[in-house]
């Protein structure tokens, strides 16, 4: 970490349930491993919805947000009930986080998995699809919900897609499509993929149809490198992956946008476990490790990451990954954040 590396500035949500303790956990990791951030707090979620604000992000939030284009966001709880707008969907489509990024790879034999090789890199698209929110009601029993695929769109994606696997050096990008039912929408997809792949000829690509290849993912995940694909689809699978790959709350994953960039954990709130102190803080750990390396601060990332892995593989481990065949201590929250702490430095 050089005395060159500028300190950059994150907008910092510290969220609802267990999001107050893993973040606490993570920003602590990060201090002891000397990233440059400068962190400004903001108030997003429950308490903001609560208090009447039914998108559930202050004026307040939006002005850190544009003050300082990089978001470590843990998560937040939605109120029950009607009229709450989601805000990851308010939040992809206000800043333009046009991909979704979410890579899961075995932990194998430190996390049970089936799999113990897979390692997969999910690359959804975040803006378009059935998700650009364009739906209208016929009449009385006829409703309606319109795909919207754009060229700027797909070519967006899956450039971003081929950009990923040449500078994280992954060997190939596979396209989930239907195309053989929707000609015109997936078909636009389909032709963007393989017209910007010839400009990738090192790096192998294929395509899929969405069914069939989701059942592969789910037989042998190993088979497959980085996928690229539409926004529901890129949903749909980037669950079953991080499912097979193991817990969920091991999974980070980045929101890109062109100068705006939001990570977070995979996982929700966890009521269930909320105060408890035994919260897994790596999801939100290992997204703010692709934030550190997104920033360019790579080498205190890998140094965080590199600690992150010595201390699982010391079999120290939080309690929904604990194993008593391989586990040698069971810790909570804080414990963990301290033994990633005393490892930082470790060469893997
Ligand atoms: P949301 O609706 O908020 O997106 P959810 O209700 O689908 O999320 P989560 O909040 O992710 O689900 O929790 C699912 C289960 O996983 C819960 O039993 C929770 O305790 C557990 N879990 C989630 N994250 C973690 C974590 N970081 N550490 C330990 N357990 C976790
Ligand atoms: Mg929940």
């Amino acid at each position: 970490n050089s005395v060159l590396t500028k300190t950059t500035k994150i907008a910092v949500a510290h969220g609802d349930g267990i999001g107050p303790e893993i973040m606490k956990a993570t920003l602590n990791i990060m201090k002891a491993a000397g990233a440059k951030i400068e962190t400004e707090s903001m108030e997003i979620g429950e308490q903001v919805y609560l208090s009447g604000n039914s998108s559930g992000i202050t004026e307040a939030a939006w002005d850190a947000i544009s003050r300082n284009k990089v978001i470590l966001k843990a998560p937040i709880t939605t109120p029950q009930g009607k009229g709450y707008k989601s805000l990851n969907v308010t939040l992809r489509k206000s800043l333009g986080l046009f991909a979704n990024v979410r890579p899961v790879n075995a932990l194998h034999p430190f996390v049970k998995t089936n799999f113990p090789t897979m390692d997969i890199v999910v690359i959804r698209e975040n803006e378009e699809d059935l998700y650009a929110g364009i739906e209208h009601r016929q009449t009385e029993d006829v409703v309606q919900c319109l795909k919207l695929i754009t060229r700027p769109g797909c070519e967006k994606i899956v450039r971003y897609a081929f950009e990923y696997a040449r500078a994280y050096n992954r060997k190939k990008v596979t396209c989930m499509v239907k195309d053989n039912i929707m000609k015109l929408t997936d078909g636009l997809f389909h032709t963007v993929f393989k017209e910007i792949a010839l400009e990738y000829p090192e790096i192998e690509s294929n395509s899929q149809i969405i069914d069939i290849g989701s059942a592969k993912i789910a037989a042998s995940p190993e088979d497959f490198d980085v996928i690229v694909t539409s926004n529901l689809y890129g949903d749909i699978i980037s669950d079953i992956v991080a499912e097979i790959g193991g817990s969920v709350g091991m999974a980070g994953s980045a929101n890109i946008g062109r100068n705006i960039a939001m990570f977070e954990a995979i996982h929700g709130s966890a009521p269930d476990i909320s105060g408890q102190r035994i919260a897994n803080p790596s999801g939100l750990l290992n997204a703010a490790v692709m934030m550190l390396a997104h920033i360019g601060q790579a080498e205190v990332a890998d140094n965080i990451k590199n600690a992150w892995l010595a201390t699982l593989e010391d079999g120290i481990h939080t309690a929904d990954v604990y194993q008593k065949s391989i586990s040698t201590k069971k810790v909570g929250t804080e414990e963990f954040a301290e033994a990633i702490i005393e490892r930082l430095g470790t060469t893997p």
